[in-house]
């Protein structure tokens, strides 16, 4: 089975966004609540509440006030799931912590973990539900006198249907889940439902003559293709960042709770929607591209926070963002799964100080952005070259001589 998204606004009237806005404020409160009580069973027992204990402390909630009864209890079972997670993943870190502290001698084994714990929600920090079913809402389709054909939600215990902005995407599976995020935009507020829903997964293809590819991410060129292909950045990020300094700068001048100060964010915010927007549309374009084009994907296996870590400077890290490398490793390894596509992933040591013809090691910095070998005389571009080692090592599972490198660019 393959999952898909569909993301659209929606437009709730006065008193559907009186609910939705109390549900979230409410799961919001028991988002606290859950931290705390944590807080106190761990002091007590040294384990943390599991999802069903969570799961049952809503259910009193909601018996002894009946303000959590505004939505089915489903919504609150995600918050206890997303408590469960936050609260085991500071417990890995401070366990590991506690790990390497041990193996220095700073703590004895006796010690207590040193727990920290995720933060408390302000309203400004929590702005979603999830409705996890599909029997508490649907997708109401109709066709109107015009024979046009009209799309519009039903959720949980809101009254009436809420009025959708995309109506020409299809949904063709099962809807499944339903998450609803509110997002303040200064002047206004704007509403999204994000619908997963389930369809069949293609079958593998398996041409006669399979045409594969290897790709390297890169900050330079966002992808490149063993083809020779090489994809950019859709933008220049420095004048949207001068953008974006200037209205921060106007907005801090602005007197607090001003209308003034209203419209300064509204415009902040909708330059930065515009940004991430003009991002995720480059790496759905290059995701689509790639994935119908060819039967089998060569990727390298990118730790992306490394490589973070790693970056020279703030110029490097900047790039980094703006090339957005694990969203476009995750959007083509999940639309290769959706039409077929195999994908394989390689370690990325060596590969772009390798000669690709004839396996020469060509050792340059990051600012060399041409290979040349002094050996077979092969010239290429440096990230082309490292896309074809990385096909290469994807079909023929010959490891290139791993050397230590620093981030593959
Ligand atoms: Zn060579």
């Amino acid at each position: 089975m393959c999952y898909k998204v569909v993301k659209m606004r929606i437009e709730p009237n006065s008193s559907q966004r009186r609910i939705i806005d109390h549900t979230i404020d409410y799961n919001r409160y028991i988002f606290n609540f859950l931290i705390t009580a944590n807080k106190l069973f761990f002091k007590k027992h040294n384990r943390l509440l599991s999802e069903f204990e969570m799961n049952n402390l809503c259910t009193i909630l909601r018996r002894r006030w009946s303000c959590f009864r505004v939505m089915y209890s489903m919504t609150h079972n995600d918050v206890s799931r997303r408590v469960h997670q936050a609260c085991r993943k500071c417990m890995d870190n401070a366990v590991s912590k506690k790990r390497r502290a041990v193996a220095k001698g700073t703590m004895a084994e006796s010690d207590p973990i040193p727990m920290t714990w995720p933060r408390y929600r302000n309203h400004n920090r929590y702005d979603s539900y999830v409705h996890l079913s599909n029997w508490d809402f649907g997708i109401v389709e109709s066709t109107n006198e015009n024979g046009k054909k009209t799309r519009r939600l039903k959720l949980g215990k809101v009254k009436d249907t809420i009025r959708c902005y995309n109506q020409g995407t299809p949904i063709p599976g099962i809807p499944k889940t339903c998450i609803i995020t509110r997002k303040d935009m200064g002047t206004h507020t704007e509403y999204y439902a994000c619908i997963s829903y389930e369809t069949a997964e293609s079958e593998q293809r398996h041409p006669e003559n399979p045409k594969a590819v290897g790709i390297d991410l890169g900050i330079r060129h966002i992808a490149a293709t063993s083809e020779g292909k090489l994809y950019d950045h859709q933008n220049d990020m420095r004048e949207d960042l001068r953008k974006l300094k200037k209205l921060s700068n106007k907005l801090s001048k602005d007197s607090h709770d001003s209308r003034k100060r209203r419209k300064s964010l509204s415009r902040l915010k909708h330059h930065y929607k515009r940004m991430v927007n003009k991002r995720k549309e480059n790496i759905e374009h290059i995701s689509k591209e790639i994935v119908n084009d060819h039967d089998i994907v060569v990727m390298e296996r990118l730790k992306v926070k490394k490589l973070w870590e790693k970056s020279l400077g703030r110029s490097m890290t900047r790039g980094f963002v703006n090339s957005s490398l694990g969203m476009l490793r995750r959007r083509i390894s999940d639309k290769a799964e959706c039409a077929g596509v195999k994908v394989i992933e390689v370690d990325p040591r060596g590969t772009s100080q390798t000669c690709s013809q004839c396996g020469e090691h060509v050792g340059k910095t990051l600012n060399i952005r041409i290979h040349r070998c002094p050996v077979c005389g092969y010239t290429a571009d440096r990230d082309v070259n490292a896309a074809i080692n990385i096909l290469l090592k994807g079909l023929t599972g010959n490891p290139v001589p791993a050397r230590d490198e620093s981030p593959a660019a």
